[in-house]
């Protein structure tokens, strides 16, 4: 991969709010560090928030002038403003253009930096001594991360779906939604199947609790799975029991949701695991949202009934 094409890719993938983001180089300095002109051009899948569509992206220097007093003599070696305790660590801004509407655009804050100090060398090199065949080599490996963007990408979340999620799963679903607007299929899907492996019981008992659910015989199951959970038949054997709008999709939605759970993330690419995220996410939210409108449908009958007085 070559490292514009790296460049492109991370600036797509990586996911908000994650320091630990970083996409790691090792070049010459005569490749230079790595800085906004590096960037310039590049293209990347983004969301598009004034056309609601994912689409092409290009990075542009419109700010020039501010990136070139910045980084004007980097040519020379690294500026003393962008050291820090004998660290490389400087942070700049990329603004990425929609190419469909060429209007809508989002800013980035790169943030460039080295885990080991750099050798003193590299720092301030005057122009009149530097000759690029003493190309001072990089013993030293340069992460970028990308530590903040401008607006923040949308997440729409399903309300009831939220409400149903205790804190710790309300967190990863609304972090799974957000690697998907980020496209990141492996990081969605990841959280996705944590939340399934936290919350299927959790869905199971809740079911049971369903008006038109066999409540005694999911009980059954359930102490069944209790006694031996790692050879349960409760996610096969529940879809008899289930209220008929759960049964609606032809499938078993628990079985469905269940084998996620099982198949390896490594041997999936990042489009399979972004095209799985959406179907769980979909499956996920179905099961949740029937759950809640077979309890309210009781609910809004006790109000009717009570309305009947005696
Ligand atoms: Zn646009």
């Amino acid at each position: 991969m070559g490292m514009n094409e790296g460049l492109g890719k991370f600036i797509e993938e990586a996911i908000m709010y994650n320091p630990r983001n970083v996409f790691s180089i090792h070049t010459s300095f005569y490749n230079r560090i790595i800085t906004p002109y590096d960037f310039d051009g590049l293209t990347f899948d983004y969301n598009c928030a004034s056309e609601d569509k994912y689409t092409s992206f290009k990075l542009d220097l419109s700010n020039r002038a501010e990136i070139d007093t910045q980084f004007e003599m980097i040519a020379y070696g690294v500026p003393e403003t962008c050291v820090k305790k004998g660290k490389l660590d400087f942070t700049f801004h990329l603004v990425g253009k929609c190419q469909s509407c060429n209007d809508y655009h989002v800013d980035f804050l790169i943030n460039v930096f080295t885990v080991d100090s750099i050798p003193k060398e590299w720092v301030n090199i005057h122009a009149s001594i530097y000759r690029s065949d003493k190309d001072p080599k990089l013993s030293v490996p340069i992460s970028i991360q990308k530590v903040g963007v401008n607006p923040e990408p949308k997440v729409d979340f399903n309300k009831i779906a939220m409400k149903f999620f205790d804190r710790e799963s309300g967190n990863w679903y609304h972090k799974g939604l957000n690697a998907i607007a980020n496209n990141y299929g492996i990081g969605s899907l990841a959280y996705f199947r944590r939340i399934i492996e936290k919350e299927l019981m959790h869905i199971i008992k809740e079911i049971k609790e369903l008006p038109d659910s066999h409540g005694l015989e999911i009980q059954i199951l359930l102490d069944e799975h209790d006694k031996h959970s790692s050879v349960s038949t409760i996610y096969e054997n529940i879809y008899q029991h289930l209220p008929k709008s759960l049964k609606s999709l032809g499938k078993n939605p628990i079985k469905l949701l269940y084998n996620q759970t099982s198949e390896a993330l490594h041997s999936m690419t990042e489009q399979e695991a972004m095209e799985k995220s959406k179907i769980i996410l979909q499956l996920l939210e179905f099961v949740i949202i029937k759950i809640n409108e077979e309890k309210s449908d009781i609910k809004d009958l006790k109000e009717a009934i009570k309305g009947l007085g005696n």
